[in-house]
């Protein structure tokens, strides 16, 4: 079963500085409430997976880069701050490819929300309307991707 997805999509950050075009942009996309996409977005990180490869960029001098794991880093654009890109960069089948925000998208609709990770930290106050989605306790994670032994 191929999974259905998007190409020619660009996007780009608040100021314009960093651009991208991706293909092979996966329709179905993910929440994650990890305590550290919290504090990066102050809410969640909605984000869609994207093949190493499959993602040119603009003005890639403006991204800057934080190592914030033993096992990923998170990008950003230096001159206005927004979040670009969180990506595994320890050696695994999950490294390369890029995790995007659907928000930096021009055209951020025709995703489809279709699970939702670290569901037992996801605050209180808010919830992400529908039904139907897969969700994923911490433990879950770490049972399924064996990369979190810290946090
Ligand atoms: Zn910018
Ligand atoms: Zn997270």
């Amino acid at each position: 079963m191929t999974e259905e997805t998007l190409s020619g999509q660009t996007g780009r950050c608040m100021c314009g500085a960093v651009g991208f075009t991706a293909d092979e942009v996966p329709v179905k996309f993910g929440v994650c409430h990890c305590e550290m996409c919290r504090r990066w977005t102050g809410s969640a990180l909605l984000g869609v997976t994207i093949p190493e490869g499959k993602i040119v960029w603009t003005g890639e001098e403006n991204i800057a880069r934080l190592q914030s794991s033993a096992w990923a880093e998170r990008a950003w654009c230096s001159k206005c701050g927004t979040g670009l890109y969180f990506r595994v960069t320890m050696e695994s089948a999950y490294s390369g490819s890029f995790e995007l925000p659907i928000g930096l998208f021009d055209n951020a609709d025709g995703f489809e929300m279709t699970h939702e990770i670290f569901i037992d930290q996801k605050p209180h106050s808010f919830a992400y309307a529908g039904t139907g989605r897969k969700l994923m306790t911490r433990q879950d994670c770490v049972e399924k991707f064996g990369l979190l032994d810290e946090k």
